[in-house]
């Protein structure tokens, strides 16, 4: 097993105020990440945030201004070369060359990999099996719609078996289809035991594929949790509650006060942020009333909510959700 492997232990990629300027333009203000090995980790932000930067920064593309990080265990600055040696990137920098076929950029990246001849065409050869590139493998990548090249940058990726993926804005631009095609790629590579580092714009992204989800704005990590973590942060969660027995249904609006009513489905719902603390709190009132439920049921707001909240993009966000639908 490589030593770069080895010394990953539990944190794929940590960051500290990570800056970086271009001009007078302060792109990144300090930015800090943690991101645990054989997770998905999705960088939300829109367009101009600052995503594509950190991931530039982070595959040692470009240095940082300040501030320091360490990927698989290298340190960017001091070990470029291990942190180069233990990823992957797809996407803005995508290595396909269209004037070659899907297959022989295969070999090629086999080649930069110094695969024996005999390896790289059994690796290029199941890598387009699995991406679905097979019957496309000896026509030239510049014939292929945008979902193809993606899965060809993406396998191409996995030539070097990289232990890191990024992968930067994987399905910007992408067809509904493709896109939910490649969630199930990204999916499969976790699944894998591949730590992915994924940007995107789109909430629903973040929300299906991620296990921590950062917001950046104004070159800042203006939140960072798991989905659900986000969507409490904000107002708009509540339990609604529901009751099959009338005289249960008004002794509960006798005890909870102000709470939106329902009569006709005999549900009560009151506003909650769903935190374990809430629910402990709501429960004493009704069991100290002797009222019981039938069904109790949590609903926190969308990352839509969360991401107007915290970043005022409103604009952005619309169109976002214009996009994912
Ligand atoms: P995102 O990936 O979130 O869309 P980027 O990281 O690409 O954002 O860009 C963030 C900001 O940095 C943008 O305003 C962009 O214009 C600026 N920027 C990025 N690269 C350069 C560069 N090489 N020179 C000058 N400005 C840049």
């Amino acid at each position: 097993m490589p030593s770069s492997v080895m010394s990953m232990s539990q944190t794929a990629v940590s960051a500290v105020g990570l800056r970086k300027s271009y001009g007078d333009k302060t792109v990144l203000d300090g930015i800090d990440l943690s991101i645990p090995a054989g997770s998905v980790f999705a960088l939300l932000g829109p367009n101009g945030a600052g995503k594509t930067t950190v991931v530039q920064i982070l595959s040692t593309l470009i240095s940082a201004d300040g501030g320091r990080a360490r990927v698989a265990g290298h340190d960017i600055a001091d070990s470029p070369g291990g942190v180069r040696a233990a990823i992957g990137v797809t996407g803005q920098f995508s290595a396909v060359d269209g004037l070659i076929t899907g297959e022989e950029n295969m070999l090629l990246m086999a080649d930069l990999h110094h695969l024996s001849k005999g390896e790289g065409r059994r690796v290029a050869a199941e890598l387009l099996e699995r991406f679905d590139l097979v019957e496309a493998a000896k026509k030239p990548a510049s014939t292929y719609s945008g979902g193809m090249k993606r899965r060809l940058d993406i396998a191409m990726t996995l030539v070097g078996d990289p232990r890191i993926i990024f992968l930067d804005e994987p399905t910007t631009g992408l067809d509904p289809r493709s896109r939910h095609s490649m969630w199930q790629i990204i999916r499969e590579l976790v699944s894998g035991g591949v730590t992915v580092f994924l940007t995107t714009q789109y909430l629903e992204e973040a929300d299906q594929l991620a296990d921590r989800i950062a917001l950046l704005n104004d070159g800042r990590i203006a939140a960072e949790g798991t989905a659900e973590e986000l969507k409490r942060l904000i107002p708009g969660g509540h339990v609604r509650l529901r009751f099959s027995d009338p005289a249960a249904y008004r002794a509960a609006v006798a005890v909870l006060g102000e709470v939106t009513l329902d009569d006709e489905a005999l549900a009560v719902q009151i506003p909650s942020d769903g935190s374990q603390r809430a629910l402990r709190e709501l429960l004493g009132w009704l069991d100290s009333a002797g009222v019981e439920a039938d069904e109790l049921t949590v609903h926190t707001p969308d990352l839509d909510d969360v991401f107007f909240a915290l970043t005022g993009t409103a604009q952005q966000t619309s169109q976002t959700k214009e996009d994912v639908r």
